[in-house]
């Protein structure tokens, strides 16, 4: 039987690439229909569309400026202007956590009603959105920037950005507290400048760029460390000749900014940094050396997106290279194999359907077998390997989970629990909005207010009560069933034979742990905080930091630096949610035809009924 499985599938690979059919299954260019200028990996550029514009551009939880370019595929001017807008897009990730670049098609048929709304008659234009806060103001602020302003100059579009940045400062009180402070500082003598920071928090670094006729420079400067922000204070200021005498000695050439730090006895040390130290006086060897000389230690991991490349290779090593581990699978395996094929067929965010398809039938077919018959991994491979294993796409290499299978398989998990809330309480989320008002910095505390709030916010929305019976309990599971998928899945499968038993322990109560709409979301990412912790505990050297980080998330720490909850909710809804994710590759050849689903179709039937 293994062996006529073997050969059916091996005729199956050779025949593969041929693949005479895969014109009936032409990849669609774009999530939609028509193709798109910009690559939709691009990491710096966001593919909007009429699936996901509105969850960014009126998303009230969005706190960076959005800048979208409505395009026609098809017109010459559109197409002029990629280049400009991929170098611009590139020029400025480093702003990434106050502007953001997308672009939409306005030649693709479902995306009219949005260009109707929010775009203009003749393309491309472009135009800068607000914060999510100022948006939902009278006078949200919306700039328009028109083609022939920019043409095909990117620091044309650069200096409209900068000069947006500073009108929204200057006119609104309320743009986000995560943003720079963009104003000069005035100080006149060194007095002035202690007396300006004497609050200062002990051991801090304070960096003051110089503005002369070079407010333009200083101002990226500001923009490109925003990503540091949290342990570098940077600020410009107008040098004044008596600063300047009580400072030059020791210093020579153009001063471009000030050195301050103020040490753990709360002295203070001053120094000059002029342009002969640096190495000139642009903008590239000026955050180059910020990076170098301050900021290395300090260096958080900027936040980088989910790559769906990263979900599908940690997939499809899950499946062939873990699963498939045991020779045979027992009774409690193959519940634990089904148990998670359901919920990737259910809640992962796939953006192919070829990949969909497959997990559908895989899924069909652990239901229909015989519950009670041992499930040979050969069988299991020889199913799957229909079609030479083209049902999920092959990748390469990790793009961000540089340390591999681990971090994928978490990403995994986070993606599904993120994917099964929205699901289940889309309705809410629309009506209601995501709750940012309170601050709550600890479970047990979360879990008091959760008792005792008549809130109708999300986050403290229960469904059912503390005391609740055991069919209750078992309801609950039944509509949230990832993570007890992921304990089983870990437990009986993960070849790290320690983590296994560690996560198994962890994992013990989710049963009274796993009870509110939110517990999955919340769960998952406490228990990976608390494997991480324990993991740098062991291996100083190898310190792993709380996420999310300060940088990637002001908002979800309170001054005193413990965690508000509510906020690290809502990023992790934003950063695990499918919308946000950086599609894959247009590269990837045809995945699924004819006749490799008419033999996956027979194949079901024969292991089905011996
Ligand atoms: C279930 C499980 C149990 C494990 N147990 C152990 C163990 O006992 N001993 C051991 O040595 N290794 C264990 N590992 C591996 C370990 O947790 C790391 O995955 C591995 O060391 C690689 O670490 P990393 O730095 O790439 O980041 P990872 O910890 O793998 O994180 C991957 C990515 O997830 C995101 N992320 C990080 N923290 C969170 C969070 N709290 N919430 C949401 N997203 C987050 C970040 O983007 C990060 O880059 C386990 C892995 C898994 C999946």
């Amino acid at each position: 039987m293994n062996g006529f499985l073997l050969f059916l599938a091996t005729i199956i690979g050779i025949l593969y690439p041929v693949d005479l059919t895969s014109k009936w299954y032409p990849r669609p260019p774009s999530r939609q229909g028509r193709p798109v200028l910009y690559k939709l990996d691009d990491p710096n550029i966001i593919n909007l569309d009429s699936e996901n514009f509105e969850t960014f551009v009126t998303n009230p939880n969005r706190d960076y400026i959005l800048l979208v370019q409505f395009y026609i595929d098809w017109s010459e001017g559109s197409r002029s202007v990629v280049q400009a807008y991929s170098d611009l897009a590139r020029n400025i990730s480093t702003w990434e956590n106050i502007v953001r670049v997308g672009a939409i098609n306005c030649a693709e048929e479902n995306n009219i009603d949005v260009c109707r709304e929010y775009g203009w008659v003749a393309y491309p234009v472009f135009k800068l959105f607000p914060p999510g806060n100022i948006m939902a103001t009278p006078e949200p602020s919306i700039k328009l920037i028109e083609y022939n302003t920019v043409g095909k100059k990117m620091y044309k579009f650069r200096n409209v950005i900068l000069e947006y940045i500073d009108q929204l400062i200057t006119n609104h009180t309320n743009y986000p507290t995560s943003w720079p402070v963009f104003d000069s500082l005035q100080v006149d003598s060194l007095k002035d400048l202690e007396t300006h920071f004497q609050n200062q928090t002990k051991d801090s670094t304070i960096l003051l760029l110089i503005d002369r006729d070079n407010r333009d420079l200083n101002r990226m400067v500001l923009l490109d460390m925003s990503v540091y922000q949290a342990n570098l204070i940077i600020r410009r200021t107008q040098l004044s000749q008596q600063l300047y005498e009580q400072l030059k000695k020791n210093s020579s050439g153009e001063p471009i900014f000030l050195f301050m730090s103020i040490g753990k006895h709360g002295k203070s040390f001053l120094k000059l940094i002029s342009s002969d130290e640096i190495g000139g006086n642009n903008r590239e060897s000026i955050t180059k050396y910020i990076e170098t000389h301050f900021a290395t230690n300090i260096r958080n991991k900027r936040m980088d997106p989910i790559y769906m490349s990263d979900l599908y290779k940690g997939l499809r090593h899950s499946l062939y290279n873990e699963v498939t581990l045991h020779k045979k699978l027992n009774g409690s395996q193959i519940a634990a194999l089904a148990a998670y094929i359901s919920v990737i067929y259910r809640y992962f965010p796939f953006d192919n359907e070829n990949p969909r398809r497959f997990f559908k039938r895989m899924d069909q077919w652990m239901r229909i077998r015989k519950p009670d018959k041992i499930l040979d991994s050969i069988d299991l491979l020889a199913i799957m390997r229909v079609g030479s294993e083209g049902f999920i796409p092959q990748t390469d290499h990790y793009h961000h989970c540089k340390s591999g299978y681990p971090c994928s398989l978490w990403l995994i998990f986070h993606a599904l629990t993120v994917s099964e809330y929205i699901k289940n309480n889309r309705y809410k989320m629309e009506t209601i909005g995501l709750d940012k008002s309170n601050s709550i910095n600890s479970f047990k505390s979360k879990a008091q207010a959760i008792e005792t709030s008549s809130s109708s916010s999300v986050l403290l929305e229960t469904t059912i009560s503390l005391d609740q019976d055991e069919k209750e309990r078992l309801a609950h599971r039944k509509k949230y069933p990832v993570l007890f998928a992921m304990r089983d899945y870990v437990r009986h499968f993960y070849s790290c034979a320690e983590c296994s038993s560690h996560f198994t322990t962890l994992s013990n109560d989710f049963e009274q742990r796993l009870i509110y709409p939110n517990s999955s979301v919340l769960t998952l990412w406490e228990v990976h905080n608390n494997i991480s912790q324990r993991l740098s505990r062991e291996n100083p050297d190898h310190p792993r930091s709380l996420w999310p980080s300060r940088n990637t998330c002001p908002r979800c720490f309170t001054p005193a630096d413990n965690w508000v909850v509510p906020e690290v909710f809502n990023f992790l809804l934003f950063h695990y949610s499918k919308d946000h994710m950086v599609a894959l590759r247009n590269s990837v050849p045809p995945l699924c035809s004819i006749p490799s689903s008419v033999f996956l179709f027979i194949l079901i039937m024969i292991i089905s009924i011996y």
